[in-house]
């Protein structure tokens, strides 16, 4: 959405996460940028560095709302998890409504989610038990495939990515979906595409370095070589991906 969107409009006119977000910072962006209307309706910008310490801003800043917030049912009492549930939130408003919706499927379904800290794997989700492996120490820049060389650009990303389409497996799960590779794992690299191209568009060095995963297996080439070619193909092409192994 254009920033100028959200001019003269009032707070009223905003659902709660509408009233956040975090920006496109276009080519040569270095800061992360965040804009919100405040408590008197005033568009508020303020740039930062790294996730980190906008964290540390957000958690002051939204204290006393954190039940209000997407991810709070499915987090529980893990702080670290709400707060990089907080992130994906704010950086893409189709991840959010994910995170949204598995705390609704919670709420309604009365099963629950377990979340197990993995510190020595990636992020993952166990349809059988409903356990969400996510490691709370390794959220920076991941190998998805770790020890293979990270041989293709898309190998490699911020872990939100990974949590992103494990997510979608959780909601699928919750609502009764049964694994079957295709249509499955189809929902979880778009939900986790969505959060790549707001890292590509909003993480300072993004355009660079954050690419479409284009398929399944750890061999499925790169779309193009330059990330904003790449992911110019992809939205072209929406249906011929994911590509999958023939
Ligand atoms: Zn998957």
């Amino acid at each position: 959405m254009s920033p100028d969107l959200i001019s003269g409009l009032s707070v009223e006119d905003w659902t709660w996460y509408g009233q956040f977000q975090f920006l496109d910072i276009g080519k040569k962006g270095n800061e992360f940028i965040f804009q919100y209307l405040d408590a008197n309706g005033n568009k508020v910008t303020q740039s930062f560095a790294d996730l980190d310490i906008w964290e540390g801003w957000a958690r002051d800043y939204f204290s006393g709302r954190l039940d209000e917030m997407a991810g709070s049912t499915l987090a529980g009492e893990d702080v670290e998890l709400f707060w990089e549930l907080q992130k994906m939130a704010f950086l893409s408003r189709s991840v959010c409504t994910v995170i949204a919706a598995i705390d609704k499927a919670i709420e309604t379904s009365g099963q629950t989610v377990t979340i197990v800290s993995a510190p020595e794997g990636l992020d993952s989700y166990d349809w059988g038990t409903n356990t969400l492996f996510w490691n709370p120490d390794m959220r920076g820049s991941v190998d998805y495939f770790p020890g293979r060389g990270a041989e293709r650009a898309w190998h490699t990303a911020p872990a939100m990515v990974g949590l992103a389409h494990e997510l979608e497996h959780c909601l699928d799960d919750l609502n009764g979906l049964p694994y079957i590779e295709v249509p499955s794992e189809t929902a979880a690299m778009s939900n986790e595409n969505q959060m790549r191209y707001a890292l590509f568009k909003k993480m300072p060095g993004g355009r660079q370095n954050i690419f479409p995963r284009p398929g399944l297996a750890r061999n499925t080439e790169d779309i193009a070589s330059e990330a904003d070619k790449a992911w110019r193909i992809y939205w072209r092409n929406r249906s011929a991906y994911p590509k999958w192994k023939k």
